[in-house]
């Protein structure tokens, strides 16, 4: 296998550490700690038995026969949504939250946008007796008031961020500030596969379980691997957790579903689709940008897909034609949430609906064919919005 990202962080030409001077301690002390604790026995006892007995690993592996019926070929659904708190965040924060006590950290920080990685931070952080302030955007703490609530519940510090546009990218630049200045004690909990060198490295890593287990899994129901593997990509943490332990097998095709929003040329999150190659949050990849290169405000449907960029790792499989990305649109995910909602009694966060609904697109060359499908989340936390959607139709 092509090692990446190199040492220097790089995955091809994306990645890398771009920072502030003062950053780089930080970065190094991380680096360095993360190499040791893979090397530590203990650290990946303690990670495997949580996964297990907090976050109720393994997931299924689930045949979806009525889908199948449905579509004309062979769907699986990688379980993501039986997870404590919901989704597949759980494990990068637990592996995170390993290594910061691991680092003999207190504290730990944390930015949030529609703050589902808030609260996988504030969850892991109680369970650890750590210290937890998570910066939010002024604006997202008043779209989601729910997640706020459920974060100061877990016994969390809030901090709004007041500067800039009040959103996700103005609440990265103080958490950034936050560790730079009290990094002695404070461990920044990233919560995808996006951010300066070593973050794409350590959240893959955690998020690898899921396609481990899926080619463990795969082996044994069907004794060969899947055609195509299928998962969204908000930063690619799921979707890159899913496939890169398939990397080698060069017959296994992996499709990643961008949140298109309104439609192409129109607000939408699809940063590998319709962004440019830039910097953003310290690491070079595609980034949504317009003609001066002003970061754009990402838009979907799908609170965790709304962001702005992607981490490197995919830009690089696309690079190398390792991957293929796509866009389905906000109204297309709720028809892909509806759609397995009905078909299997399984309500998909919206997030994993884009990937469900891409599904309905592939069986159209690919009858017969076999898919596993990320489902990253349930869709409990979406039920408003979708309310909402179907209101106004
Ligand atoms: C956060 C989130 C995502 C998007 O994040 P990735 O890093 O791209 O995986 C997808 N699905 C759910 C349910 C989420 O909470």
């Amino acid at each position: 296998m092509q090692k990446v990202p190199d040492k220097k962080g790089y995955f091809g030409q994306f990645g890398g550490k771009f920072i502030p001077e003062t950053l780089s301690v930080c970065l190094e002390e991380l680096e360095g700690a993360y190499r040791k604790a893979l090397k530590s026995k203990k650290f990946k006892a303690d990670l495997d038995y949580l996964l297990k007995d907090y976050a109720g690993r393994p997931t299924a592996l689930y045949y979806a026969p009525n889908l199948s019926k449905f579509l004309g070929m062979k769907v699986y659904l990688k379980r993501e949504d039986l997870l404590h708190t919901g989704a597949h965040k759980i494990n990068n924060s637990l592996g995170q939250i390993l290594l910061a006590k691991f680092m003999g950290k207190e504290r730990i920080i944390a930015e949030t946008g529609a703050g589902q990685h808030g609260v996988s931070v504030a969850t892991v952080a109680r369970l650890f007796g750590l210290d937890c302030d998570v910066y939010m955007g002024s604006e997202d703490i008043e779209r989601q008031k729910m997640n706020v609530f459920r974060m100061k519940v877990l016994g969390a510090r809030v901090i709004p961020v007041e500067s800039g546009s009040k959103t996700l990218k103005d609440a990265c630049n103080d958490a950034i500030r936050d560790w730079v200045t009290n990094v002695k004690n404070t461990y920044y909990l990233i919560g995808s596969v996006v951010g300066p060198h070593p973050y794409p490295l350590i959240v893959r890593d955690f998020q690898s379980v899921i396609g481990k287990e899926t080619k463990r899994q795969i082996l044994k129901k069907e004794k060969k691997l899947p055609d195509y593997l299928v998962a969204c990509v908000g930063g690619g943490s799921n979707s890159i957790g899913l496939f890169h332990p398939f990397f080698d097998d060069r017959k296994v095709k992996f499709i990643g579903v961008e949140a298109a929003g309104y439609g192409f040329k129109k607000a939408n999150a699809a940063s590998l689709i319709e962004g440019e190659v830039g910097v953003l949050h310290g690491a070079k990849s595609y980034v949504l940008q317009d003609k001066f290169g002003q970061i754009k405000n990402a838009h979907s449907v799908a609170p965790g897909l709304d962001y702005p960029a992607v981490g490197p790792e995919h830009a690089f499989y696309k690079s190398i034609k390792r991957a293929s990305y796509v866009g389905v649109e906000d109204k297309e995910a709720i028809e892909g949430f509806n759609l397995l909602s009905q078909l299997e009694g399984v309500i998909p966060a919206l997030e994993s609906a884009h990937a469900i609904f891409y599904l309905k697109k592939l069986a159209k060359k690919a009858k017969g064919k076999m898919a596993v499908v990320c489902l990253s989340g349930r869709g409990d936390k979406d039920l408003e919005i979708v309310q909402a959607h179907t209101k106004k139709r």
